[in-house]
């Protein structure tokens, strides 16, 4: 099998703690599945700041766009706030999404049965639950033209356009489609198709794309109605599928139904399934340094590049697996302590412990 690259960008504040972990499981399923996969460390956000002066290095761009993945920890902080607004750790973020063409935002939000108390809902409407959301990430309000504010008949006026060419919808279309197909076999496209034209072909473009996907069940709803489903039954969905508006409002509504922003991964994939897998936590800089952030976000976006880009299912759910196992256990970082008798809290490190031992345990 041909060497797969993978470049890893551990980033600031808890970055490198989460990133040391996954990289052990990284590594260890490199070696139990004989996957070839190779890896390279370079430097990102703040870090690459302070060390080139700038937080997207030529040198890290090139390795990532030679890359197969890319996993990031997080990058940011306090001490970045002064630097001038181009040269920000979240720049390079945004520089990286847009230099490789990242154009679906895949957002899980799962919640173990035995963390469902973390949760702001009932237990019973969120154990167990599994969803994911694709998110259009290139396209839309976000970026259409014109925007602007002007003045208007001695007023101000702000604006902006929801804009999508056939070609965006379709891409982004097709990627859900294949995700639900890896999945439940069911997809859920939401618009506001009763208001805006741009959802009117947004619909018509999904239905347009079903047709090759006859396999997968796809319904429609209006994103009023999915934020209130979401809420009211979220267990109901497998995939959904939105613009870039949306599902930036309702990913962000999926995962606090969790309650449990350290378990949480992502990804952002190009047409060609090349990604960058992250957790959706930030630097998290009130608690870096101290080893007791929450690795498994990281641990699982290693899961889900394995999964989704690499195309290494059985490797996927054994890490998946093995976090599983870890929860059922009872160890919990900080984030996810209750307290409970049951319990073992653990920090950063143990926690990649506790992962590893179950990955050599082959835990289910
Ligand atoms: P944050 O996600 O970093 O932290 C929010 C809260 O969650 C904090 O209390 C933090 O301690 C906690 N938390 C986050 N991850 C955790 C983990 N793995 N284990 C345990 N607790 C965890 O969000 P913020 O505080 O708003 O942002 C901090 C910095 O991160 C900012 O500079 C922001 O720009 C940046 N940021 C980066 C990314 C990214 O790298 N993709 C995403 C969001 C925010």
């Amino acid at each position: 099998m041909s060497t797969r690259k993978i470049v890893v960008l551990p980033g600031d504040g808890i970055g490198p703690e989460i990133i040391a972990q996954a990289s052990r499981v990284l590594d260890e399923i490199n070696t139990t599945h004989q996957l070839n996969l190779t890896t390279q460390t370079c430097l990102f956000g703040g870090a690459a700041y302070d060390t080139t002066g700038t937080p997207l290095p030529d040198d890290t761009l090139a390795a990532c766009r030679d890359a197969d993945a890319i996993l990031l920890g997080a990058i940011g902080g306090p001490q970045y706030d002064a630097a001038p607004r181009e040269l920000r750790p979240e720049r390079g973020l945004l520089g990286i999404r847009s230099e490789l063409k990242l154009f679906a935002n895949l957002r899980p939000a799962m919640l173990y049965p035995e963390l469902a108390s973390a949760s702001s809902l009932k237990s019973e409407l969120v154990a167990g639950l599994d969803l994911m959301i694709v998110r259009e990430l290139t396209g839309g309000i976000y970026f259409g033209q014109p925007r602007g504010i002007e003045e208007r008949d001695g007023e101000r006026v702000g604006f902006n356009t929801m804009v999508y060419k056939e070609s965006e919808i379709r891409r982004i279309a097709i990627r859900a489609f294949e995700i639900a197909r890896q999945r439940g076999s069911r997809l859920c496209s939401v618009d506001k198709a009763n208001v805006l034209e741009v959802s009117e072909l947004w619909r018509e473009i999904v239905i347009d794309v079903s047709k090759d996907y006859s396999d997968v069940e796809l319904t429609h709803l209006y994103v009023d109605n999915a934020a209130m489903q979401l809420i009211k039954a979220p267990k109901q969905f497998d995939v959904m599928v939105t613009s870039n508006l949306f599902g930036d409002v309702l990913s962000d509504a999926a995962a606090m139904l969790t309650g449990s922003i350290g378990m949480l991964p992502s990804a952002s994939l190009d047409k060609d399934g090349k990604g960058m897998y992250e957790p959706i936590h930030g630097s998290a800089p009130d608690i870096a340094g101290q080893n007791v952030a929450n690795p498994l976000a990281t641990i699982l976006s290693v899961a889900m590049m394995l999964r989704y880009t690499l195309n290494e299912p059985v490797a996927a759910s054994d890490i998946e697996s093995a976090v599983s196992a870890v929860i059922r256990e009872g160890y919990r970082c900080a984030d996810i302590a209750t307290g409970a008798t049951s319990e073992r809290t653990v920090n950063t490190t143990e926690m990649g412990d506790a992962v590893m031992a179950a990955l050599n345990k082959g835990e289910q």
